[in-house]
This record gives structure tokens, C-alpha cells and sequence, in this order.
């Protein structure tokens, strides 16, 4: 079985700056893999790229071993790649629940039945098991929430569109400490829920204590990769991205 998600020697540019100078690697069924790496390294623009934000310059991007480097960014969501972007983009105007709507719309009219509310029923009841605050809130517009409960309504909204690999960018990004372990353990129980998840992170230590894999990520190119836990005990990720220790 190919893997569910494998880039191969991607590269992608800004006009003439080249952020991703041949990135590989895969995602397999079930995992959590973390995308680590310094800021500028590249992080962002292959999640961008996996979604179809941004278009590839060479390479490819296979999901479930098909090429998908060629197809449009709306239509990815609807093979089953939706990401939650860093910075919490949701729509400030809309309710919690309207958020959500829009979340299920994206994957399309094939696999939703777009417009036809009563079925987001299981997608709805599922979002709010795994995030209450949300349900608590349901009425309340997207734009008065505080930052951790942001987070949370992105997270939810991706997960409207019943992805088969959840691409997180920053999804601890300016929050509580208290709050960055509630989203490390509700990215946790999204996977034990079967969802796979490919976890970008400049917190790098709660990343990979929560990661069967990582890549290292460095100005474009991988340049270390392994199972999460050899990753926490190498020295050399610890004083680049771990600050030197592991606590
Ligand atoms: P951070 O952790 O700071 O978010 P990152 O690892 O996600 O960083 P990217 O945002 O992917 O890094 O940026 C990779 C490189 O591409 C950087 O050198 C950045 O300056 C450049 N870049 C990103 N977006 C653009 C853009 N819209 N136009 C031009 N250059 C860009």
C-alpha cells in the first residue's frame, strides 16, 4: 500500500525565492507526523502546497499514491485533505455553527450534500464532542471568541469537511500555557478518532511528544528525520528547537 500522503522532491517558489528546495516525505494512515523547523524554514508553504494554495514548480504530491499536484485547492478537500491555517482564519461575521456550516461546504457537493443541513447532524455532533467550548457557543460570532476557543472553531472547521489527513499549521500559535496542552490533547484524540494528522509546530518539544514521526525542516530541504521520540532525545534537535531540553 502506498503511503497516504507522500511528497516527492518538491520545490516551490515566491516569484524568484526558492522556500522548498526538494522536500520529501510521507505520512502514513493513522499517523501524526510533526513538521519542525525554525521560522522562515518552509513549514507553512508546504502545508500551502499540500492543500493547493500554492502552486508546486516541480515535484509531486501523491495521496494515496495519485498524483494530485495538478488539482485545484477546492477540490482537494474534497479527496480528503483539509487544513486548519496558522493564525486561526475564521469568518469573524459568521456564528460558531455558521463556521462550521462552511466547513462542511468546502468538501463539496459530491461527498456532502451541500445545503442540505440535517446531514452535517453526525459531522456537528462529532466536532462538539471533541470541542464542548464550541457547542457552549454555537450562536456566538466567530469574532468575539478569545484566541484558544479561535483555535478550537478552526480546528473544528477543518474537521467539518471529514478529512482523511488534517493539515495543522501552528495550531498552539500565541496561546495559554494551560490552553497549548488542551489543543496538544485534542489534536491527540482526533487521531485516536482515526484522523490522520500532519502537525506543524514551533513547539517543537509538545509537537513530537504528541508525533509518531518528524521531519526536520531547514531552509527548504529535510535535513532529519526519524521517529518522534529518537527525535526528543537528539541533541542536536534539542538545542535547535528544544531550547536544550526535553521538559
Ligand atoms: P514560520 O515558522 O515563521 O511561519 P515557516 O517555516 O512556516 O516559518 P514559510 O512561511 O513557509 O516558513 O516561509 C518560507 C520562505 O518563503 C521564507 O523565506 C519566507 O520569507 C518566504 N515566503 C513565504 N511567503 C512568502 C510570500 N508570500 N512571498 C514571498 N516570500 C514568501
Amino acid at each position: 500500500m502506498p503511503p497516504l500522503l507522500e511528497l516527492e522532491d518538491l520545490h516551490v517558489h515566491y516569484g524568484m525565492v526558492e522556500a522548498l528546495k526538494g522536500v520529501s516525505f510521507s505520512v502514513e494512515a493513522g499517523e501524526v507526523v510533526a513538521l519542525i523547523g525554525a521560522n522562515g524554514a518552509g513549514k507553512t508553504t508546504t502545508l500551502k502546497t499540500i492543500s493547493g494554495v500554492r502552486p508546486v514548480t516541480s515535484g509531486r504530491i501523491l495521496l494515496d499514491g495519485k498524483d494530485i499536484s495538478g488539482v485545484p485547492a477546492h477540490e482537494r478537500v474534497g479527496l480528503g485533505i483539509s487544513q486548519s491555517p496558522e493564525g486561526r482564519r475564521i469568518f469573524p461575521g459568521m456564528s460558531v455553527l455558521e463556521n462550521l456550516e462552511m466547513g462542511a461546504y468546502a468538501r463539496g457537493p459530491g461527498r456532502s450534500g451541500a445545503g442540505k443541513k440535517a446531514k452535517l447532524g453526525p459531522d456537528l455532533d462529532r466536532v462538539f464532542g471533541l470541542l464542548p467550548r464550541l457547542a457552549e457557543r454555537r450562536s456566538q460570532s466567530g469574532g468575539t471568541l478569545s484566541g484558544g476557543e479561535q483555535q478550537m472553531l478552526a480546528i473544528g472547521r477543518a474537521l467539518m469537511a471529514r478529512p482523511q489527513v488534517l493539515l495543522l499549521d501552528e495550531p498552539s500559535m500565541g496561546l495559554a500555557p494551560k490552553l497549548v496542552s488542551q489543543i496538544f490533547a485534542i489534536v491527540s484524540e482526533i487521531n485516536l478518532q482515526g484522523t490522520t494528522v500532519l502537525l506543524v509546530e514551533q513547539n517543537a518539544a509538545q509537537a513530537l511528544a504528541r508525533s509518531n514521526r518528524a521531519y526536520v525542516l531547514e531552509t527548504g530541504r529535510i535535513v532529519k528525520s526519524g521517529l518522534a521520540a529518537d527525535l526528543l532525545g537528539d541533541e542536536s534537535v534539542r538545542n535547535a528547537y528544544l531550547g536544550g531540553d526535553v521538559t
